[in-house]
């Protein structure tokens, strides 16, 4: 799951993810997605871009 505020600076990112996730899945490049979504300090970049969706492996394990 991705953390709602960025650890750095503590602002809100979850908002953007859905959006950042769906162009990526298209194709656009990360970076051009991010500045499109207005997302312009690196520590909350790296919020996306180090972001791996666990949690739907998670779910196999357990009973939610
Ligand atoms: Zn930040």
């Amino acid at each position: 799951m991705m953390p709602v505020r960025c650890f750095t600076c503590g602002a809100v990112v979850a908002d953007k993810q859905e959006k950042f996730e769906e162009s990526v899945r298209r194709g656009d490049k990360p970076a051009a997605v991010l500045d499109k979504l207005g997302v312009k300090r690196y520590c909350c970049r790296r919020m996306f871009l180090a972001h791996v969706g666990i949690v739907s492996e998670l779910v196999k394990y357990g009973r939610f």
